[in-house]
């Protein structure tokens, strides 16, 4: 029930603030808020993150060492009292039914002097421990009998926090469940029997409250079907896309021997296959999409480089946007020198590109005169037109949120994209973040990489390390040395970086050149660094995980990473992968002091594998998909219910139904999809641009 300032009973309206319900009131609303919690819908959406099973009345004679009991029993003694110390007081009495005994026991709990009367019996739901005499139990629930009905089933457990108990969400929970509240039902009757889904009002219910083990599976399978379903509406949307568009002009065959024969290596296969699956995309008569896949070092860039060329050669301006400053720099340094032969012209635009320099590039992007643009999100901007853009690459996207990725390819009337990432994306993933793209897979290093020698030290082991890095440099080589990124805290962060320089500069390295580069430098200081380390002007270089992403400098042959435990494996992976990228053998040592056994266990992957995606797969396990891909990065929401690694059924099912929704009815504009077309809205409002409101 719902009361407002005066005490009137008012109507439930989902958007209620859950400080008008009953037993909340303005104290207990901050504490909800915590949890996400501030309107009645809110609260409904609020899902028990797993169930206890008290369908059982149990007698205490058939009791088992450590299992929750559910049972009624009288109390037999009077509760007796104990105060052990200041803090401390403990409350006791004897239960018992037909067939036994048990001690009950609780702490600091003094409500229990007067709601247990002898003689009196109770609903008990407790923790058992069978003792070498008889059964006991700690801080037992305490219900009235009556409540039977209400507790025993299946019991939905929350995720709490302090001042919030189990006892009160259930009640909360149960409160709104019982008002006459109505969540509007999107999908048809038609629909719901063709993809088996429940009604949502039923499914919501179930999840909370649910009769039996099979009610809760098809209460969450229909929530969270609805849950995909409308991002993957959201996602097909946002592209504009869904289902292969045709193009007007298809490519000719390009002969890409003139840019190969520059090359001072050849191609490998894996680099090769892609490139014709690139190369049949373009001459198809749909507009290509494509996901190339390929562990750090394996080569993407010539691979982007060849599809660029195959574009400019078909008339066509193309666009490679990477997420750093630094990035883009290098990009353009490898690849202009090529295209320059080539009598292609290429420009960079990042953040650090002059007023005056970018004006010169916009007119002459205008009038044709730049072929090839590479740059950073600067290419976004609105002031960047180009004259005919056909094709846009985006290198390491998972840097990227999806609206970025796609604005770029807005700036050209039909454009090619291919997408490059070294993150490897398990299926499940792949299928929903880029359910139209084609995956290509590079699974072949360049030859002549010897895998990067890793090891695992604590701080004993720190004279020999620097031993060992004064050894490296001394043959010519060079080191990067990273610190992690100190969370949401960045005073720290920089902190750490320049404390550790200091420790370098100062003492250990003085004879050494070493520098430092972190996020909040100006980028003209990044890139003066960084060239300056191409130029092997410096011995070491500390940074965060700035350059974390891409960088290629083949002299540096040792990789230092300090706390190490305080990365995902995905991000030693990538760090490990600026090493080993020239002929020399490589070495990354892992330096972490925390003793803790799943840290040690994770750290010792690194040492036993090389290959990204044996190291991701293994990352996901240890540590669930949120932390491994970056979710927000990715453009991904969090879902209420579902779970991308284990609901792939539905997953599949939800996107065939999106697919037809969108095949059939794009602007939704059959009254069937109103209700879908009003929740994606709520949902993904802002994000949508294609479909008329
Ligand atoms: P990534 O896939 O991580 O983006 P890069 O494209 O930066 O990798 O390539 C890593 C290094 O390997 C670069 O220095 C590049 O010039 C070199 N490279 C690329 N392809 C080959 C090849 N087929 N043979 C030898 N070296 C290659
Ligand atoms: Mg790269």
């Amino acid at each position: 029930m719902i009361y407002n300032v005066y005490g009137d009973i008012m109507s439930i309206n989902l958007e209620q603030n859950i400080q008008y319900i009953k037993g909340v009131g303005p104290a207990k609303a901050l504490l909800l808020n915590k949890l996400g919690i501030f309107t009645v819908k809110d609260l409904m959406e609020y899902y028990p993150r797993v169930y206890e099973d008290r369908t059982r009345l149990k007698n205490i004679s058939e009791f088992l060492n450590g299992e929750q009991a559910l049972f009624i029993a009288t109390v037999s003694s009077p509760v007796k009292t104990q105060r052990i110390r200041k803090n401390l007081v403990i409350y006791s009495t004897f239960v018992s039914d037909d067939t036994g005994v048990c001690k009950m026991t609780w702490y600091n709990q003094a409500y229990i002097k007067t709601k247990l009367i002898e003689g009196e019996k109770y609903l008990f739901y407790g923790k058992v421990d069978i003792g070498r005499s008889r059964a006991s139990i700690d801080s037992s629930l305490i219900y009235s009998i009556s409540d039977l009905d209400k507790i025993q089933g299946i019991y939905p457990i929350y995720s709490l926090t302090a001042g919030i108990t189990q006892n009160y969400l259930f009640k909360l929970e149960d409160e709104i469940y019982n008002s006459d509240i109505l969540i509007r039902e999107i999908f048809t009757d038609e629909f719901r029997k063709k993809y088996s889904l429940a009604e949502v009002n039923y499914a919501m219910r179930n999840v909370h409250f649910p009769k039996d083990f099979n009610a809760i599976n098809v209460a969450r399978n229909r929530i969270i079907f609805e849950e995909l379903f409308l991002f993957q509406l959201a996602l097909m949307n946002i592209k504009n896309s869904g289902i292969g568009v045709k193009k007007n002009t298809i490519y000719k065959e390009v002969d890409l021997k003139p840019f190969l024969d520059l090359l001072p290596f050849e191609l490998t296969n894996a680099q090769k296959n892609v490139v014709n699956e690139i190369r049949k995309d373009l001459t198809s008569d749909k507009v290509m999409n494509r996901l190339v896949q390929g562990d750090v070092g394996s080569g993407k860039t010539m691979v982007a480089a060849l599809a660029m060329y195959m574009a400019v050669k078909n008339g066509y301006q193309a666009s490679m946007m990477a997420p750093t400053t630094i990035l883009a720099n290098q990009h353009y340094d490898e690849l202009s020198k090529y295209f320059e032969k080539l009598g292609i012209s290429t420009a960079i635009i990042t953040s650090s590109t002059t007023k005056k320099n970018k004006r010169e590039i916009v007119e002459k992007l205008k009038n044709n005169e730049i072929d090839i643009l590479i740059g950073t999100h600067s290419l976004i901007e609105d002031d960047i037109c180009f004259n005919n853009l056909g094709m846009v690459i985006t290198d390491e996207q998972h840097r990227f949120g999806v609206k970025q990725r796609m604005k770029l390819s807005t700036k050209g009337n039909t454009v090619e994209t291919l997408v490059m990432t070294a993150t490897p994306i398990p299926r499940t993933l792949a299928i929903i973040l880029y359910g139209d793209l084609d995956l290509s897979i590079i699974d072949e290093m360049p030859p002549g990489r010897s895998p990067v020698i890793t090891a695992v030290r604590d701080e004993s082991s720190e004279d020999k390390i620097n031993a060992f890095l004064k050894s490296q440099i001394n043959e010519g080589r060079q080191i990067y040395v990273v610190c992690p990124l100190v969370e949401e805290n960045e005073d720290l962060d920089l902190n750490s970086v320049n404390v550790l320089f200091e420790r370098y500069k100062n003492d250990v390295f003085k004879d050494y050149s070493v520098e430092f580069l972190h996020g909040k430098m100006k980028n003209k200081e990044k890139d003066e660094i960084m060239q300056r380390f191409k130029e092997n002007k410096i011995n070491i270089l500390i940074s965060t995980t700035v350059i974390e992403v891409g960088i290629s400098v083949s002299n540096a042959t040792v990789m230092v990473i300090e706390n190490a435990d305080r990365f995902g494996l995905a991000a030693l992976h990538q760090l490990r992968g600026r090493v080993g990228r020239g002929k020399y053998q490589s070495y990354c040592i892992l330096k972490s002091s925390n003793r803790s056994v799943n840290a040690r266990e994770r750290l010792k992957i690194m040492e036993k594998s090389n290959s990204g995606f044996d190291i991701a797969e293994k990352d996901l396990e240890l540590r669930g998909p949120g932390d491994f891909f970056g979710i927000r990065q990715s453009g991904m929401p969090e879902f209420k219910l579902a779970n991308l690694l284990t609901d792939t059924s539905i997953l599949k099912s939800s996107q065939e139904a999106a697919k037809e929704l969108v095949q059939k009815d794009k602007n939704f504009e059959l009254e069937e999809n109103a209700k879908i077309k009003e929740a994606l809205f709520e949902k993904f409002g802002e994000q949508l641009n294609n479909i008329a409101t």
